[in-house]
Order: structure tokens, then sequence, then C-alpha cells
């Protein structure tokens, strides 16, 4: 990419004649440039975030997790530490999702990524263009490198196409030149549409509030499955990832919803019910008592998920 600045910094100033479009290229490239190389930055060294300490087994809990053979009193162990937290998603079999190398319960959209080793929050995928792992810290500021870099292709190959036309019907004047302007042209169209895929993928995760973990292996609730358990409608999926406020949108700055280990989920009685459908395995209580916690549970969310 840099070496598509270079050429067209040195290639501009000689090819254009007209001053006032001289300075309106190179007003615009440097602008999409500007945001260009800004989101880059922050979608490479914006740190993954990992769920809070409360999250984490405490000395006492993790002593009696470890000393316990059985599984299903292990699995109890876990429920009773889970009651207390805002959790909704569960394993393949109905069990509390647990990382045994970070030694906590994972918030709903978290995963494990072995390359970072650490639970990353609302984990997309960890992409090796940024060397990071893309979650709810820098999720958005990765969308608006895709958009910037799509636009920074899209105007150099835009910018440069007539150019190529020219040297390639008109009789030949400078070998080089022609050679700066198809090579060009040939990366950025390159660029152009493997980055159209990619971001037009990204925009139909977020439109679906899924993120790309999520759109290989559905996210399990107690109700079973569910790929669309986090959709909560287009206009509210969008702000959960760039905010309410519309001035911060194009910006990469921090502006998601939330803090990235609750989020809203789509069916109310999801919301209501969080625990239901493993209830009779891990409930000592009576199903009512615990049916009215697990209630308060999910209203005491909803409550912090609207501040
Ligand atoms: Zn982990
Ligand atoms: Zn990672």
């Amino acid at each position: 990419m840099y070496s598509l600045l270079l050429v067209l910094l040195l290639k501009l100033p000689v090819t254009l004649t007209n001053s006032v479009e001289k300075a309106a290229y190179l007003t615009v490239f440097h602008i999409i440039f500007v945001f260009f190389v800004w989101t880059y930055w922050k979608s490479i060294f914006t740190p993954p975030q990992q769920p809070d300490k409360k999250f984490h087994m405490s000395y006492a809990d993790k002593e009696r997790y470890e000393n316990e053979e059985r599984p299903e009193v292990q699995r109890q162990i876990l429920a009773e530490m889970a009651r207390k937290l805002p959790v909704y998603t569960r394993t393949g079999n109905g069990a509390i999702r647990f990382c045994d190398r970070c030694q906590l319960i994972k918030p709903d959209r978290c995963h494990h990524c072995s390359v970072c080793a650490m639970c990353v929050l609302k984990m997309d995928h960890h992409c090796p263009w940024v060397n990071n792992c893309i979650g709810f810290s820098n999720y958005k500021f990765f969308l608006l490198f895709l958009a910037y870099s799509l636009l920074y292709c899209t105007f150099i190959a835009a910018t440069v196409f007539k150019y190529f036309i020219k040297y390639w019907t008109a009789e030949p004047t400078n070998g080089r030149s022609r050679f700066h302007v198809l090579f060009l042209l040939f990366v950025a169209i390159m660029f152009l549409v493997s980055l159209l895929f990619l971001f037009g993928y990204h925009c139909w995760l977020v439109s679906q509030n899924r993120s790309t973990l999520e759109a290989f292996s559905a996210p399990v609730f107690s109700s079973g499955p569910d790929k669309n358990g986090f959709s909560v409608g287009f206009v509210k999926n969008l702000q959960q990832v760039f905010g309410e406020e519309k001035r911060l949108w194009l910006f990469p700055v921090m502006s998601s919803q939330g803090d990235g280990h609750c989020f809203p989920i789509r069916t109310q009685s999801e919301a209501q019910n969080p625990l239901l459908a493993n209830e009779e395995q891990w409930e000592e209580d009576g199903t009512e008592e615990g049916g009215q916690h697990n209630y308060q549970q999910g209203t005491s969310l909803s409550i912090e998920m609207e501040t």
C-alpha cells in the first residue's frame, strides 16, 4: 500500500496538467490516507479486552473445582458461580462455558484465542493482517479500516483508470510511466475486489449482529442454538457496534455500546429464564424460587444494557 502512495505521489504531479485537479486529487487522497492509517493503527494497537475479574474463579472456588473429580459436581460448582453473572449462553451440551486455560466463566460471545492465549470479549476472529485479535474493543476500528481501505483502493483505481486507457491507446511515450500506471491499477483493483467481499461480509454480520465465529457456529442458549440470538433489529444491531452518536460513526474512537460482557438477547423469554433449561440438573432450590432469581437477573441485564 505504501508503495502505491509513493508511486501515486510521484506520478500525479507530472501526469496532471491542471493545477486545480492536481490539488483536489492530492487533498482527497491524503484525507482518505490519514483515515486509512489511523484506523489501521487503532486496529493493530488496541489490545483485545479480557473478561472482568468477577468472571474469574475465586481461590476457594478454584480449589473446590480442582479437587472435585465428579464432572456433575464440577458442573454444579460452575452453575453456582454463573448464577451471579449475566451469562446466557451455554456449551453444546448445556453446561456453563468455562475456560480451563484462563480459569474463568466465559461471558456471552467471549472466546479463547489460542494465538493471543487469552479469552477475548466478543471475539470475532484473530486477524493476521493486523496481527491482533478482533473483538469487542476494536471491531469498530477494524470495520472502519476495511471501509477506508476500500475507499483508498477505489480512489486510486478511479483516478488512474483514465491514464491507463490513455497510455494503452495513445502512442507510447514513456515506457516506465506505462508500467507504473499498469501496476498501480492492477494492485488497486486486486485489493479492491478482495476488500469488497470482506467488507460486504462484515456489513452483513453487523446487520445480523453476529461475529465471524458465531456465523460458523451458532451461539447456544438454554433453548438451544440460535444464530439470531443476539439480533435485536437492524438499527439496534448497528448501534451496538457504532454507538448512538452518529457523528462518531466514521471516526476510529470507541463508541460501541455496553462493556462487552453482556448483550441484549432477542427473545424476552430467553432473557427472563437464562438457566431454565438446565434448572432441573443444577438447581437445588425449588423451581419457582430459581425461576424468580433468574427473572431478576434478566431484568437487571436489560436495565444495564439500556443505560
Ligand atoms: Zn481463555
Ligand atoms: Zn487472538
